[in-house]
């Protein structure tokens, strides 16, 4: 009989509840790592009677060891995997019907904007966007028909933080119950719990950090509520967007060494950002680490760490952007972020392009936008790559 673990245990930290959370030995075969249960359906006992599996649109048991282990690491009880961070976002907009509003931080990830805008607005979903730094902001977009409250903290890919305990608070005090979903994909839970900080409900992105090794698309539901995760399971159950066995274990094998991992990518985003912020030919940038960021004193008290992700302007626009995304040796030039490997991309033509350039630029979105995703390769390699191509973007003295 292997040992049993509870996931809501508090008494273990971190890493140990990465490690052992909805992972018990197989009762079975003893097996030490939760196996990949690549079946599509159970066989019952007898009418009536199964072993807590039917058929895997509802349940995997792979997915459940993954859906406890978020859960847990979230500090919540309930958790659901999703096919992608998409997924998991669409699943969480199930709970609304025509003639409901949403109150969006406004630099969501360019594919949520996407999804709200072009997609839920068909069904006569409504959205107001606000700079959700901004406490009075946040309040004064609350109508009468506001459900939901979406925020992202940090911001893709400014870095902008929300007060989530402060707006957890705007949203309770109303008469008409107003929930709180933080998408927490660039912070992780190791470095923020916004359930613990007044929440409703948690998305991430699982293709991010979580899984850790840029090799799977996935996403994850996190509350705390039993009849909110009933909803939520009813809602994915219903519209089928449920992630392979296969992927559930990756991310679950990702996930135990997150805290390691982090702590290597805050390492180098750290080096990176105050050498960029030291470079002549860098106009701005964005790191909530740094003293100057103007949320740092919130960073410190929201947040355990500051995360991987660095954004900053070079100076020059869009031809020098180009030279700097072009020219990068380590750095690839990708989508996504929170892999092992350090990525380097251009927001306004990437990410951020489903985001029309008069709303993207007022917000900081501009052309000469870089995002980095510090990876956990040598800090001196990474910052050697970056010195060379930021030398290629300086003007040359022309003689007069
Ligand atoms: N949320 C954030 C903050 C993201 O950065 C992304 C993707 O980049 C998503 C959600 C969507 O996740 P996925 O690409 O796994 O669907």
């Amino acid at each position: 009989m292997s040992k049993q673990f509870s996931t809501t245990e508090k008494e273990y930290g971190f890493t140990t509840r990465a490690i052992h959370a909805g992972q018990e030995a197989c009762p079975s075969t003893g097996s030490l790592i939760t196996p990949i249960y690549q079946t599509s359906t159970f066989v019952l006992d007898e009418l009536g009677k199964n072993k807590g599996y039917q058929y895997a649109r509802s349940h995997n048991p792979t997915r459940t060891a993954l859906e406890e282990c978020l859960a847990s690491l979230e500090g919540a009880r309930y958790g659901l995997a999703a096919a992608s961070g998409l997924a998991a976002v669409s699943i969480v907009l199930d709970l609304l019907k025509a003639g409901d509003h949403v109150v969006v931080g406004e630099d969501v990830y360019g594919g949520v904007y996407r999804l709200f805008e072009r997609v839920l607005r068909k069904f006569n979903i409504n959205f107001t966007y606000i700079d959700a730094s901004n406490l009075e902001a946040v309040e004064n977009a609350i109508t009468p028909e506001t459900k939901l409250v979406w925020i992202e903290s940090p911001t893709n890919p400014l870095l902008k933080l929300a007060d989530i305990r402060a707006i957890a608070n705007i949203c309770q005090r109303r008469r008409t119950p107003i929930r709180l979903c933080v998408d927490n994909t660039f912070a992780t839970p190791y470095f923020q719990r916004p359930i613990e900080l007044g929440a409703d409900i948690v998305v991430h992105s699982t293709t991010k950090y979580l899984s850790g090794h840029s090799d799977i698309i996935g996403g994850a539901v996190i509350c705390n509520d039993e009849e909110l995760y009933s909803e939520l399971k009813f809602f994915q159950n219903a519209s089928g967007a449920v992630p392979g066995p296969f992927d559930c274990f990756l991310a679950l094998r990702g996930v135990k060494t997150l805290a390691l991992r982090l702590r290597e990518h805050e390492r180098n985003a750290t080096l990176i950002a105050k050498y960029l912020e030291s470079h002549l030919q860098v106009e701005k940038v964005y790191y909530p680490g740094l003293p100057s960021h103007p949320q740092f004193d919130l960073a410190k008290t929201q947040m355990a760490g500051f995360g991987g992700v660095v954004a900053f302007v070079v100076k020059g626009g869009l031809e020098a952007a180009r030279t700097v995304v072009n020219s990068t040796s380590l750095f690839q030039l990708a989508e996504s972020l929170g892999g092992v490997k350090s990525l380097i991309c251009h927001p306004a033509t990437m990410t951020h392009a489903p985001i029309p350039k008069e709303v993207r630029e007022p917000l900081g979105i501009v052309d000469g936008l870089i995002r980095l995703s510090i990876g956990i390769e040598e800090g001196k390699d990474l910052l050697k790559d970056l010195e060379s191509v930021l030398a290629l973007t300086q003007q040359p003295i022309t003689a007069q």
